[in-house]
């Protein structure tokens, strides 16, 4: 689960993290409010307007705006407040739709009263697998494109991996601010900001926290200006607090509707639509599938306990996705018997009404004769496989057939 930038401020501050304070809002109405609790603060009119959208690059994309006065605040408050915002990272980078901007955050000009004495860095943690650690990765060149200084000029990327079961040492903090070049007060707070960062980290089950810019300010302070947070959906029912955070409007409205149902669904690019029980089942169709020459729509683990009711929703799910050409229905019958399954897909095929998409069938396990007799002489365009290989090639001759009619 991603966090907006306001949220995972919000988190930061929670561990005595420094960010850039600021106010969310959802009209000019509202933003102006900010902006006059933020003045009275900081007696400065200088705010930065930026968009709320689950995707970085914003400022690339006009989602980021200093305002001077209030008639800039409101000039880029309702601008940005219901645009669509394209940015490289929204669907289809800047050639795509956009991501449409229903809040923005309202925030003090981190970088007064001197710009030019400013200085922007990057500072991410995550979780590197293949050395079972975390990793703290951080640069002098925070602020523009990190990948693009990792690719360019990689050693200007520094790494520091982190012992889950020791923790973060005071040791590397200060290596951390050592190689960032700092020194005096501003080397103090960045070992605290490192510190506290962490801690957040770890303690909040989190995936990825990535500060950029993370900023020293003309006075040394370090303040997170910009961040992006991921957490662990496996360990959100440790995190009540957070998991009301999630923002729907951001998700993929269909894998928001299978949560509902609890079908593990994820949306791909695909065309064949699959419908799988058990995960592992669930990813050698997948790739069956593209051995055969198709791209699957989705991952879909209906579960252990499929029964007809399961396999109907799921059913509806796959085909919201417009872009599915062929299903392909894959059941081993363990517990599940395969005519209940047989009979679940005739009849949310007929309850659907309508459905066009070729489906392929395969039923192994419990009764799966019995089920093949159910779909053969259910008189619907549905076809049934008894191996693998059999149902991949069906796939490939139903999209032929689609690609030629
Ligand atoms: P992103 O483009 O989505 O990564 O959004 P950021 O929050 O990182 O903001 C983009 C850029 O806007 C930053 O790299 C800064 O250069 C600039 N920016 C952000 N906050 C401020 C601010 O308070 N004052 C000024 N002058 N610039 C800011
Ligand atoms: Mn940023």
């Amino acid at each position: 689960m991603n966090l907006h930038e306001y949220q995972g401020k919000d988190l930061l501050k929670q561990f005595g993290v420094p960010v850039q304070e600021g106010i969310v809002a959802t009209t000019v109405e509202e933003a102006v409010e900010a902006w006059k609790s933020i003045r009275e603060k900081t007696g400065t009119d200088v705010v930065v307007v930026k968009a709320q959208i689950h995707a970085g690059g914003r400022g690339k994309g006009g989602g980021v705006k200093l305002a001077k006065n209030l008639d800039e605040l409101k000039e880029h408050a309702g601008n940005i407040l219901g645009m669509m915002l394209k940015t490289p990272q929204t669907p289809g980078g800047l050639n795509g739709p956009g991501k449409l901007v229903r809040k923005i955050l309202i925030a003090e000009d981190s970088y007064r009263p001197d710009f030019d004495a400013c200085k922007e860095y990057y500072v991410s943690i995550l979780t590197d697998r293949e050395k079972k650690c975390n990793v703290i990765i951080y640069s002098t060149e925070g602020g523009m494109e990190i990948e693009k200084v990792a690719e360019e000029t990689p050693h200007l990327v520094h790494k520091e991996y982190v012992d889950p079961e020791l923790g973060l040492q005071a040791f590397q903090t200060r290596k951390v601010a050592f190689n960032l070049g700092l020194s005096g007060q501003a080397f103090k707070n960045m070992t605290k900001f490192v510190a506290a960062l962490y801690k957040a980290f770890t303690t909040s089950d989190a995936t990825l926290f990535e500060i950029n810019p993370c900023l020293k300010t003309p006075d040394d302070r370090i303040v997170a200006v910009d961040c992006k947070v991921s957490l662990d959906d496996n360990a959100l029912f440790r995190h009540k607090d957070l998991e009301e955070w999630r923002d729907t409007d951001e998700e993929d409205p269909i894998e928001v509707e299978a949560k509902k149902y609890d079908l593990n669904y994820v949306k791909l690019d695909g065309n064949v639509g699959c419908m799988v029980n058990g995960a592992g089942l669930a990813m050698a169709t997948m790739d069956i599938i593209k051995l055969s020459g198709g791209e699957p729509a989705n991952f879909l683990d209906v579960g252990g306990t499929a029964d007809a009711a399961r396999v109907e929703q799921a059913f509806r799910i796959i085909l919201k996705d417009p872009a599915v050409k062929a299903i392909l229905i894959n059941i081993f019958g363990g517990i599940v018997r395969c005519d209940r399954v047989a009979q679940g897909v005739v009849d949310a095929y007929k309850n659907l009404g309508g459905v066009n998409v070729p489906i392929i069938v395969r039923l192994q396990g419990t009764n799966a004769d019995l089920a093949k007799k159910i779909i053969d002489e259910s008189g619907l365009k549905v076809y049934s496989a008894t191996l693998l290989q059999e149902a991949a090639d069906l796939v490939k001759k139903v999209l032929q057939e689609e690609v030629n009619a």
